[in-house]
């Protein structure tokens, strides 16, 4: 492996372009899915990747597709990239990060004279962010089959447009198959939480992503009224649920810092001061990287909710809502981006990813990693979100150097 720097300045120029378009005046961006503004960063890297000699193509979803040749054309590429659009009044390093640097990575292997086995094609995913269609992730979920392209193209925003007819109205309704082979999938992006910035560390090696089960809670106990009955023959749901948020919450502490146990939602169906609650329904949110450890908190919880509803006299049932299993990224890969930060001395961790990104898709249908890089206080989905010019070039070198393993073997 080489140590290749990628062009620090000609990565710091393309990153304040394409940062220019969708602008707002506190520094951020807002650059919905196919506005004029992601029509404009779309027309944008078309124009450099076609300029650099990589042919752009465009898929049924709008995804964009820039291939830089190998050796082996009949070969499935090393696909590399993220996405340019962008939350509401958002940041301009979440997605545009993980795009410009994949072209830097080509035009620096360009500079260096240096072929691959496999072609590179770089990426930019239509619609990750789910902000103006949902749901997010929408053409990685078509490229991996989790999502029919008819339902994609049928999705509307607020105003009833579609997605259909708002790729046709900005020209990015692309002929070609949504989904091809891929040999591996690489995604840089910035990592949107503190892991790395506390520990001081420029890349992160993304495992994968944490699993998430969420269970329906219902606590059952006895509609009375709030005066006569003395107090204590109340059967009150309310004060039984509130045992098992403060129960949660201590069991996910306990498990710090892998697990995260969360009561986000609690209803009351009674909502009337005067009567005693005889019934509550909550959700129990669970996250954690490890599928056993998964299984093994929810085991515990479920067990201290039952106790804390026997010792009050209520009853408790649970109902299965959603089960994501946790993804584990291709080791390969993995070691491919370690052995990168090594070689070029960056400081490196291994940690899951918490967030969505099209990775989780990808990672169904083909080998796929991450490299995160820092974000300054973990802000992110806010116009502060900010990552420095170094640690982003630093994680473009360590892309490069995971790309040439992955496309020379
Ligand atoms: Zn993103």
């Amino acid at each position: 492996m080489q140590a290749i720097q990628v062009n620090r300045a000609r990565l710091k120029q393309a990153m304040e372009t394409i940062s220019a378009v969708g602008a707002t005046p506190r520094g951020g961006l807002h650059r919905l899915a196919l506005g004029d503004a992601d029509k404009q960063a779309r027309d944008l890297l078309c124009a450099w990747c076609t300029q650099a000699g990589y042919p752009v193509r465009v898929d049924r979803i709008g995804s964009m597709y820039a291939r830089r040749a190998g050796r082996s054309e009949g070969d499935p590429p090393v696909l590399i990239g993220s996405h340019l659009d962008s939350q509401p009044m958002a940041g301009r390093f979440d997605g545009a990060v993980g795009v410009v640097a994949a072209l830097e990575v080509m035009r620096t292997l360009d500079d260096h004279g240096i072929a691959t086995h496999l072609p590179i094609d770089l990426v930019n995913w239509t619609n990750e962010e789910g902000a103006r269609f949902q749901p997010p992730l929408l053409a990685s979920g078509v490229f991996a089959g989790a999502h029919a392209l008819e339902y994609a193209l049928s999705r509307q925003d607020s105003a009833g447009l579609s997605v259909a007819s708002e790729l046709e109205r900005i020209g990015y309704a692309g002929a070609h198959a949504a989904g091809f082979p891929i040999s591996s999938y690489i995604e840089l992006h910035i990592e949107q939480g503190v892991v790395l910035e506390q520990a001081r560390a420029t890349i992160g090696v993304v495992s994968g992503f944490v699993g998430i089960r969420d269970t329906r809670v219902s606590v059952l106990g006895e509609n009375v009224h709030a005066g006569p009955l003395p107090m204590q023959l109340r059967r009150d749901a309310l004060v039984g649920a509130a045992q098992m948020v403060l129960a949660a919450q201590e069991v996910g502490l306990a498990q710090s810092p892998d697990a995260r146990v969360t009561v986000g939602r609690l209803s009351v169906p009674s909502d009337s001061h005067s009567i005693v609650p005889g019934r509550v329904d909550l959700v129990l949110d669970l996250r954690h990287p490890d599928a056993a450890s998964l299984d093994a908190l929810q085991a515990q919880l479920q067990e201290r909710f039952a106790q804390i509803a026997t010792r009050l006299g209520l009853s408790v049932q649970f109902e299965p809502y959603w089960n994501y299993a946790p993804i584990v990224f291709a080791p390969t890969l993995r070691e491919h981006i370690r052995a990168a930060a090594r070689m070029h001395g960056y400081p490196c961790l291994d940690l899951p990813s918490r967030a969505g990104h099209d990775a989780l898709n990808i990672a169904r249908v083909a080998p796929t990693a991450m490299i995160f890089i820092p974000c300054l206080k973990g802000i992110s989905h806010n116009e502060s979100e900010y990552a420095s010019d170094e640690d982003i070039a630093a994680g473009a070198d360590v892309l490069l150097a995971a790309t040439l393993a992955a496309a020379t073997q």
